[in-house]
């Protein structure tokens, strides 16, 4: 069931890839994970180095795990253990901003050998594995919005902005390329110095892996333009949020299942059943899509972000917006809710945990809202501490992700709610500025 490797086969691998990139120029590999708080960390070998993390993985503290967005810890996590980290040599690529460096993301193991059960990457890998097991392939891409410092002003979606920023943009097109990412679209966002890019969607933990990989590379593209870019859910009271907006459409032996069959606007009944079951753990599913005090300064009526929980085709304030597209291919359904603090892992397995219980249950989806559903449908929680509680009380996402990181994500919300009580919108903003 697991597609992990035996240790001598990724070890060849990586000696091969090792001296592919040494050719190229490129001397450290950067091995990178996110933790539950949604912040990306990392460890790194000189390209020599590689061989042996494939084969052994790299040491990486278990207190990651309660690890806050300030680095302050969770109370529940200790000194003591270790695990093993191990980069995905499939998922490797030459960072084209960072001349000289390459990047895989790593799964965490054991030091004996066993999958590590905090392991959020592996969280996906196995709800990915669980819908194959009945059929199904899940097509998956995430939204990314970030916002520039000093970013040049003017009318949101604006020709203006785009020359303000046509070299910043151009570099960023041209690097993406370079590391063989395929980019739908580009534009200047709401904001003042917001943009959005969106990749073509892949296989679910491919594309939490490209939503990092492409984060970075805007990190490091704004650096080299002397901007620093922000992904956190809201830069400014009141203001227009970063989303994390999660594309997935589900397919059986190539066809997609969105499109064709007999319920709502051509859904298939499988495809039914499998957005009732998102829209079902919707509440719960916040804590781990929108898992930061500050995502619920985003999740606010008018903003597109989605803080209802209802669906409706091509509603763009509904949390489950439907696109039937111009092709079969391309029905999708659309997560809006969910904001770019979100440890992209552990969203994207959530919402296919969720799915695959809508399938086992067949469920049906509720009454579409087709306007505003301002006053009309439910309010998804306002406030982390409610998404929280909604996760504690999920039975469905407590038993796809396992008791440990279940737990772990519940440790590190409470701690993050304790940490922020006493502050307001403008300090939570402060300090998670520039965290993600
Ligand atoms: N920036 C909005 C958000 O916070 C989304 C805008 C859009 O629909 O792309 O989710
Ligand atoms: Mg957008």
């Amino acid at each position: 069931m697991s597609t992990v490797k035996p240790r001598a086969e990724r070890a060849a691998e990586a000696r091969l890839a090792a001296t592919r990139i040494e050719a190229e120029g490129v001397d450290g590999v950067i091995v990178g994970w996110v933790d539950n708080s949604g912040v990306t960390r990392v460890k790194t070998v000189p390209v020599r180095g590689l061989e042996n993390a494939a084969r052994w993985g790299l040491g990486a503290s278990p207190c990651f795990d309660g690890f806050l967005v300030d680095d302050s810890l969770a109370p529940s996590a200790g000194p003591v253990g270790d695990l093993r980290l191990v980069p995905d040599l499939a998922a490797l690529h030459r960072l084209a901003a960072q001349p000289g460096w390459a990047w895989a993301p790593g799964d965490r193991w054991t030091q004996q050998g066993d999958p590590h059960p905090g392991c959020q990457r592996q969280f996906a890998r196995r709800a990915t594995e669980a819908l194959a097991e009945r059929g199904l392939t899940v097509r998956a891409g995430i939204e990314v919005e970030w916002i520039v410092d000093g970013g040049e002003a003017g009318p949101a979606y604006g020709m203006r902005r785009l020359i303000g920023h046509s070299d910043y943009l151009r570099d960023l097109l041209r690097t993406l390329r370079e590391q063989k990412l395929t980019v739908l679209q580009l534009h200047p966002e709401y904001s003042d110095g917001q943009f959005e890019l969106s990749l073509a969607p892949g296989d679910p933990v491919e594309a939490a892996d490209t939503a990092m990989l492409v984060r970075h590379t805007v990190q490091a593209v704004s650096l080299r333009h002397g901007l620093r870019a922000s992904f956190a859910p809201v830069t400014a009271p009141n203001g227009v949020g970063n989303g994390g907006h999660l594309h997935l459409s589900l397919w059986r032996d190539g066809q997609n299942l969105g499109h064709g069959g007999s319920g709502p606007h051509g859904l298939t009944r499988e495809a039914e059943a499998f957005l009732a079951g998102v829209l079902a753990e919707l509440p719960a599913l916040l804590a781990l899509g929108a898992p930061s005090v500050a995502s619920y300064l985003r999740l606010v009526p008018g903003h597109w972000s989605g803080p209802h929980r209802c669906w409706g085709l091509e509603n763009r304030e509904a949390a489950l917006r439907l696109i039937t597209g111009s092709a079969p291919e391309q029905a999708n359904a659309e997560i809006k809710c969910f904001d770019a603090a979100a440890n992209p892992y552990l969203a994207v397995g959530g919402v296919l945990a969720a799915g695959l219980a809508g399938l086992g249950a067949a469920l049906r989806l509720p009454a579409e809202t087709p306007g505003d559903p301002d006053g009309v449908a439910e309010r998804l929680p306002a406030g982390l501490g409610q998404a929280a509680d909604a996760l504690r009380k999920s039975e469905v996402l407590r038993a796809a992700m396992g008791d440990p990181l279940w737990q772990s994500v519940l440790d590190v919300r409470e701690a993050e709610i304790a940490l922020f009580a006493e502050l307001g919108p403008a300090e939570i903003i402060e300090a998670v500025r520039y965290r993600y």
